[in-house]
């Protein structure tokens, strides 16, 4: 059986056909209407009809949803998505179903990751957190090989906890200093770089001076985010008593040292002796789409 999920980004939106190998079958992409969603939303379920009058063995019920918070993914309204804030307010779960005949489910994107990234790590534990740090920061958690979501599915908001004291960048967001998104993120790399160069500099760019290690400034810059990293996953650790993180998202698949520095720094302060903390790189694609096929089994 196929299952139709959607994928609702800052900037673009998939909607996917997944069977449950998590392959994509087949999908579409679009960019995401910012400024309406009304049109976002009739767009996905116009690509859902299309799949259930063209494809054969489609699941004609469920529309499977990731989208940004925070929300209320009990019933798919929005709250204070910062960056869909035309979205406030709106009620998608009340749209779809007045506006066809699918039923929704929605999580938050890291929820449809950790899903798909456990059926890769299953054999191994049924007790992890999964990390992602792209443009920004989110985590989620599996426990007994059950997706723990919180009250209102927004569990793992990490990305406006503390976690350098002495920032002295205040947060747009939650207008406190030293938030892990803006501390540790792809574009926290980024904008700390250019701050130090004094122009433009991206967070890739960032990481290839750190590799080459021909600007002391940048390279103490890149230290540092490394260690906060290391602290937060030792955090991690302790707070959700794991031996296991994925950690996911497009700036942990760059050259910089994720896994083996974690599990040195974790390994060196963890409180309980001897214990086998372990970092997994993802080397899942669109684990967000594929992983939306298992939220509603
Ligand atoms: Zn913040």
């Amino acid at each position: 059986m196929l299952k139709i999920c959607a994928d609702i980004g800052g900037t673009k939106t998939i909607v996917g056909l997944i069977n449950d190998q998590l392959e994509i079958i087949e999908s579409r992409k679009f960019e995401t209407f910012k400024e309406d969603p009304i049109q976002e939303f009739t767009e996905i379920i116009n690509i859902a009809k299309y799949y259930t009058n063209h494809f054969e063995n489609v699941d004609q019920i469920s529309l499977n949803i990731a989208m940004p918070g925070p929300c209320d993914y009990t019933q798919g309204l929005f709250l204070n998505p910062p960056n869909l804030q035309t979205y406030n307010g709106f009620n998608a779960g009340e749209y779809i179903e007045n506006q066809s005949t699918f039923e929704p489910y929605f999580v938050n994107d890291t929820d449809a990751a950790i899903l798909a990234e456990y059926q890769y790590i299953k054999h191994q534990t049924e007790n992890f957190i999964y990390l992602t740090i792209s443009t920004g920061v989110g985590m989620a958690f599996v426990r007994k090989g059950e997706l723990i979501s919180g009250v209102d599915g927004n569990l793992g908001e990490v990305g406006h906890t503390i976690i350098k004291n002495d920032s002295d960048y205040q947060c747009p967001v939650c207008k406190q200093y030293g938030c892990v998104e803006n501390e540790i993120s792809g574009l926290a790399i980024s904008r700390k770089a250019s701050a130090i160069l004094n122009r433009q500099v991206s967070t890739k760019e960032a990481i290839e001076i750190y590799v080459k290690g021909s600007q002391s400034e940048v390279t103490a810059m890149i230290e540092e985010v490394l260690t906060l990293t290391q602290q937060l996953c030792t955090n991690l650790f302790s707070i959700f008593n794991v031996n296991d993180i994925v950690l996911g998202g497009g700036v942990t698949q760059s050259a910089l040292p994720y896994k083996t520095s974690i599990e040195a720094y974790a390994e060196q302060h963890y409180l309980i002796p001897n214990s086998t903390l372990k970092v997994k790189i993802s080397d899942l694609d669109a684990n967000v789409l594929t992983g939306l096929y298992y939220i509603n089994e």
